[in-house]
């Protein structure tokens, strides 16, 4: 269904599983390694790609001009839709939170340079978006959900963990969780003897019963997940000088990039678990990177060493 020139641009090839290797992780016996999405494509970064596609697919089949959806300011979902909207000939409505500021993010200006029209809505507005009037305002452009949330987005999710050639060996499985959607994905696409482990970015009130849980359980048929509430540094897009110097470290430790809003905390978060034993000795990681590296730009100069 889609052009080449989009299959040519997204190269799944480099979604490479790096082994990450740690003295403390090693004494337990627990191997560690993490699957590269952030190196799929430059721009159409990470899970994005995978919540996107079978929407875009959709998008063509009932012959829509193009996408309406949904973001902040920063968001990797905006810029990742309008590139590979850009891509496929689709033309590509953002609708951000918030009011228009008077100097665009430079994310949104990139999502405007690849075609997409951006139109601000206030966060009242925002928070109680309608499915149906946005529908009724764009008549011939498929609305997508914020962050592809919903069972598209959850079936291209799905087609993730299989680019680990070697994922049925490994006994758990970890991303982070924004809206859950690609945590769906993995838990539909992991096997029973294996442990999925999100870690959330957002600050969730409840552990054990949450918007997110519920998401996921209209998603998967499957128990064998857990979502861990004790790493959000204060909630979604917070951080702390903590969060940071761990993101640095992991750098420095192992060549790996993360983003402040969703892979630094898991990464902060699986090192944690190993470090009070909340990961059972000899138990196999695969984490997955799911990119966003681009959100770091809102970070002052000089805050990352990479
Ligand atoms: C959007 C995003 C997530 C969250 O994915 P959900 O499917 O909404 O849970 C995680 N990591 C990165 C890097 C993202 O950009």
């Amino acid at each position: 269904m889609f052009s080449s020139d989009t299959y040519q641009a997204i190269d799944t090839g480099k979604a490479v599983v790096q082994p990450l290797e740690q003295p403390s992780w090693q004494q337990k016996n627990i191997t560690v390694a993490i699957l590269r999405l952030d190196r799929i494509h430059p721009i159409i970064s990470g899970n994005k790609w995978f919540k996107l596609k079978y929407y875009l697919q959709q998008a063509q089949k009932l012959n829509k001009k193009g996408i309406v959806t949904f973001g902040g300011a920063w968001s990797n979902h905006l810029v990742a839709a309008a590139y590979a909207c850009k891509l496929e000939g689709l033309e590509a409505v953002g609708i951000v939170r918030g009011e228009a500021p008077a100097a665009y993010a430079q994310t949104l200006l990139d999502a405007q340079e690849y075609g997409m029209q951006l139109q601000f809505i206030s966060r009242e507005n925002y928070t109680d978006q309608q499915p149906e009037l946005w529908q009724q305002l764009y008549p011939h452009h498929l609305v997508v959900p914020q962050g592809g949330e919903g069972a598209l987005g959850v079936q291209g999710a799905a087609d993730i963990l299989p680019l680990a050639t070697d994922y049925l060996s490994y006994t758990h499985l970890a991303c982070a969780v924004g809206t859950g959607t690609m945590m769906a994905g993995i838990i539909n696409a992991s096997k029973a003897h294996q442990q999925v482990i999100g870690i959330s970015s957002l600050k969730l009130q409840n552990a054990s019963d949450n918007s997110i849980i519920t998401f996921i359980g209209r998603h998967t048929q499957k128990s064998n997940f857990y979502i861990h509430t004790g790493y959000h540094f204060g909630g979604y897009a917070r951080k702390n000088q903590e969060l940071i110097n761990s993101m640095n470290t992991v750098f420095k430790q192992h060549h790996l990039p993360t983003d402040f809003v969703y892979t630094g905390k898991l990464l902060y978060g699986v090192n944690d678990m190993i470090a009070k034993g909340e990961i059972p000795k000899g138990s196999k990681l695969l984490l997955i990177h799911s990119g966003g590296l681009q959100g770091n730009r809102s970070l002052p100069a000089g805050t990352l060493i990479f």
